[in-house]
């Protein structure tokens, strides 16, 4: 049966990128969710099998909703989506327990490489 990805991310054209290279892999999407507060429900619902994470966006930013998930369900398997300049906040989302974190723009393979990782 093929893994259920929930996609995070504030803009619609990443979640639709990193969306068809999921899909071109063989992946199922479980969800997508422009903030963090709506990832923390969608987890809950859905029960992924792993999520792609964004870290800047409103409501809720992606540092603050990975914890919230990990303190829920620390088996969660979260790789992060980070844009250049954002070490400081990388190191603080593997420290929260983040499996890998992939810079944008998103190449396909290394996206694929993070999420077959993580998940084996
Ligand atoms: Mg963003």
């Amino acid at each position: 049966m093929a893994e259920r990805i929930l996609i995070v991310d504030d803009a619609a054209f990443m979640r639709m990128m990193v969306k068809d290279i999921l899909t071109k892999n063989g992946y199922e999407i479980a969800g997508e969710a422009e903030d963090g507060k709506k990832a923390v429900e969608l987890y809950a619902e859905e029960q992924p099998d792993l999520v792609t994470m964004d870290i800047t966006m409103p409501e809720m930013d992606g540092i603050t909703a990975l914890k919230e998930i990990k303190g829920q369900y620390p088996d969660a398997k979260v790789i992060m989506c980070s844009a250049m300049g954002q070490q400081a906040m990388v190191v603080d989302a593997i420290q929260a327990g983040a499996k890998d974190f992939i810079v944008k723009p998103f190449q396909a393979d290394r996206v694929i490489e993070a999420i077959q990782k993580a998940l084996s």
